[in-house]
């Protein structure tokens, strides 16, 4: 049998099918969020990876933003679980998880079995967050994903004085506007960014091993920039963005075997951040 982990994220919906051995046997990523059409696509993005179908499936857990918009799953649980889960096993000498991803960041300190003992989370507030960069990727007219291809080719750093993502737009379109290169002000996006998510790390206390997750840790030249702030390498993986659905199935898992029913902890409802209350 198969056990399945949903993260319906704000921005993008991830699956992951482990085996009873928890090993991965199939995974899916769709660039939809929560209330489309992306839950639905990753979930069989990840069943034909697998091979399998969902009567194969014994038991499944759906974490992230959307996660109660799912009427299927057997049980939910918080990212929070779940991303310190999914890091015990993807990262297994990590301590402290730095997750951000479309709409907060998050940074856990956790033990050898993945399971959380601290954590700290900015979700008041897109600054921060990939949907910071996703704004900057606009202004650019480029991918998010070529962010770090810019950064790589900056001679210097245009600091970006704004942490407000409305604010901080306008102050990048009047860089541009001034003719500064767009290389030298993705890296000055990219320190704000590491500035703050440092910040956030410095309040629950870094101890390596470090690991990045969620998509933002696709991003070589923040993770080059925070790593420097921080002192500590960063340990990445291809998977990073599939950590809390990785972590989703391992709990799946674990409850079959240990005959737990539904269980729903640590919930955190909470609205997709745009401004924070300083920009109405
Ligand atoms: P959520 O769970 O909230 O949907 P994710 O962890 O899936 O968030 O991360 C989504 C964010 O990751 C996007 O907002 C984007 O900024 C960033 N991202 C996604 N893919 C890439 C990529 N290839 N390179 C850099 N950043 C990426």
């Amino acid at each position: 049998m198969y056990y399945l982990g949903i993260d319906i994220g704000s921005t993008a919906s991830k699956c992951v099918v482990v085996d009873e051995s928890g090993n991965i046997a199939g995974k899916g990523l769709y660039a939809s969020g929560a209330g489309t059409i992306g839950p639905r696509a990753a979930v069989d993005a990840a069943l034909s990876d697998a091979g399998i179908a969902m009567d194969d499936v014994a038991r499944s857990c759906a974490t992230g933003y959307g996660r109660n918009l799912l009427d299927w799953a057997d049980m939910t649980l918080s990212e929070l679980s779940c991303h310190a889960k999914g890091a015990g096993a993807l990262f297994p000498t990590a301590k402290t998880v730095i997750d951000i991803g479309g709409q907060d960041a998050k940074v856990l300190r956790i033990d050898e079995g993945g399971r959380l003992e601290n954590f700290a989370m900015n979700d008041k507030c897109a600054a921060g967050t990939g949907r910071f960069l996703d704004v900057m990727a606009g202004v650019f007219q480029c991918r998010v994903s070529d962010l770090q291809e810019y950064d790589a080719k900056s001679t210097k750093v245009v600091s970006i004085s704004s942490t407000c993502t409305v604010f901080a737009e306008s102050e990048v379109i009047s860089k541009l506007a001034s003719g500064e290169q767009i290389a030298d002000i993705v890296a000055g996006i990219h320190e704000s960014v590491a500035e703050r998510t440092a910040g956030l790390a410095k309040r629950v206390g870094i101890v390596g091993d470090v690991a990045m997750t969620g998509g933002v840790a696709l991003n070589a030249g923040l993770r080059g920039r925070l790593s420097r702030k921080i002192g500590h390498p960063i340990l990445v993986s291809n998977l990073s963005q599939l950590n809390g659905a990785l972590g989703a199935s391992l709990v799946a898992r674990d409850a079959f075997f240990s005959g737990m029913g539904a269980e729903d902890v640590a919930e955190t409802r909470r609205e997709k951040p745009t401004m924070c209350k300083g920009c109405r």
